[in-house]
């Protein structure tokens, strides 16, 4: 018998630390648990190289060429330029795919993978005879208001935040029309459009391969199985949590860490927006007023405010994903006067990138305000940490919404006036009910109960294990017997 080479995939990663790091953890995973090779393959505009440090033997990667975006409005939403970047480098992708494909002996090309914001791309590689599918790195849930989002757009005409009563949709928690994703909220702006058109080219997947997992979307994953058996839409698969596992030597001697190592068990709360969230410049100091008035310990990670955009240290705004700001100038003087001196005992503010999966795991670290980012929710779920929910773009409301849910119980809510801005009073309450509060106690339980949930659902031969052998196989099975057409 001919020995088939292993499968060899090739994963898309979109721009962002929040896309690229648990696409390096799923090759990862392939490789250990499947021996299977894997090409993951990033944008130049926004890179997240850092991501990509120290991959195993068997994960390549490429990176698409950089191109110009600088015909695009000023003031571009975030997704219009991720989704620009991806359709304008799909040449590119084209011709990378096909080198690889010709690459017999490296495995050629066993399946495509595209994450969540280049389902663009499915139809590049569904031209070429290759199976496809989505890798996508937010709640099932999410998946679903996208699929969806074809349907809301046909069939209404309101901005989704007046639509009469709440958007049921299987399986899901009813959900305000203002709770969907961010990009959906403005129908003048060309990103709902875009947004519409990716939940088209999802169905363009031979399945999805979801960061998810059963405690979290029982009934959501329920509900898609029933209608993917109708064949309404492809299977997915439940692969999560995937979370960045603890090795990097940098991240175990960042100066975070010998400060947490001071202080109480249980006794900070990390205060942390992701790779791109943005407070405005009143929101930076109601926050610092807030956490100073709570009396609390806190690690705050702390970023350039801006006060249009919410999302603009994502892409392009004055830090990168690894805080190289410019050296003339410090987010941390957008700080009130005295604040450093004043919470010195306490706080501790770091204006660059932080270990986060470190930090959300040392014992010192008792609650988590977060923005609401999936994989920061995850994280915070694999160490057992409590949440303080302060949703900022993209699908973040939302997941806020679960994360505060009665059947989630991770998050409090924190409440933003009318303007937005979340007062400094609210703050100091909602960070005291988070770490000593009544409410606080009952979340860091259910904090436990999920840590114990995510643990056994990636145990080896657990529901992630069975549900990445399940597609690894699908993708095994196709290979054996090529769609008539396709190479010898
Ligand atoms: N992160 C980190 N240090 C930081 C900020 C973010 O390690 O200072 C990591 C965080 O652990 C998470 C990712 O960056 O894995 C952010 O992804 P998420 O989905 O939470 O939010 P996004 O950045 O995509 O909005």
């Amino acid at each position: 018998a001919v020995h088939a080479p292993a499968p060899h995939v090739v994963v898309l990663a979109s721009p962002g630390v929040g896309h690229v790091a648990p696409v390096a953890e799923l090759a990862t995973r392939l490789a250990a648990l499947h021996g299977v090779t894997s090409t993951i393959v990033t944008y130049t505009n926004l890179s997240s190289a850092a991501s990509l440090a120290s991959l195993p033997p068997g994960i390549s990667t490429a990176a698409l060429p950089e191109v110009p975006l600088d015909d695009l409005p000023a003031g571009a939403h975030i997704g219009t330029r991720i989704v620009t970047v991806v359709q304008r480098t799909l040449p590119h992708l084209r011709a990378l795919l096909r080198s690889l494909l010709d690459d017999a002996p490296a495995g050629g090309v066993t399946a495509f993978l595209a994450d969540m914001l280049c389902p663009a791309a499915l139809a590049v590689a569904g031209e070429l005879g290759v199976p496809c599918y989505v890798f996508y790195t937010s709640s099932l849930m999410s998946l679903v208001t996208l699929l969806y989002a074809p349907e809301l757009a046909r069939t209404t005409t309101c901005e989704c935040r007046d639509l009469p009563g709440p958007v049921a949709l299987p399986g899901c928690l009813p959900l305000h029309g203002a709770d969907l994703v961010e990009p959906l909220q403005e129908r003048a702006d060309p990103v709902y459009g875009l947004f519409v058109d990716m939940g088209l080219d999802y169905l363009l997947s031979d399945g999805f391969i979801v960061n998810t997992f059963d405690a979290l979307e029982h009934e959501t994953m329920e509900a898609f199985r029933e209608l993917s058996d109708k064949g309404v839409y492809p299977p997915a698969y439940a692969v999560g949590p995937l979370v960045r596992s603890v090795s990097d030597e940098a991240a175990k001697h960042h100066r975070c860490v010998p400060w947490l190592d001071e202080q109480p068990d249980g006794s900070v709360l990390y205060v942390c927006f992701g790779s791109g969230g943005t407070l405005s410049t009143l929101q930076t100091a109601e926050l610092a007023a807030g956490l100073e008035a709570s009396g609390q310990r806190f690690l705050w990670v702390v970023r350039f405010p801006n006060d249009k955009d919410s999302s603009a240290c994502y892409f392009g705004g004055k830090t990168t994903d690894h805080g190289d700001a410019d050296a003339d100038d410090d987010p941390l003087s957008y700080l009130p006067e005295g604040f450093a001196e004043r919470t010195r005992a306490v706080g501790l503010v770091v204006p660059e990138w932080a270990p986060q999966v470190e930090v959300l795991g040392h014992r010192a670290v008792g609650g988590f305000l977060t923005h609401c980012g999936w994989n920061s929710a995850l994280e915070a779920m694999a160490a057992g940490v409590p949440a303080l929910a302060w949703p900022l773009f993209a699908e973040q409301r939302m997941n806020a919404v679960k994360l505060a849910s009665e059947h989630v119980g991770l998050a409090l809510r924190v409440n933003a006036r009318e303007d937005g801005v979340v007062p400094r009073e609210e703050v100091a309450a909602a960070a005291r009910e988070l770490m000593v509060g009544e409410k606080g106690a009952v979340a860091r339980e259910r904090a436990r109960e999920l840590r114990a949930e995510a643990r056994k659902a990636s145990a080896p031969g657990g529901p992630a294990h069975q549900a990445l052998a399940a597609v690894v196989d699908r993708w095994k099975c196709a290979a054996a017997s090529p769609a008539v057409g396709d190479a010898p």
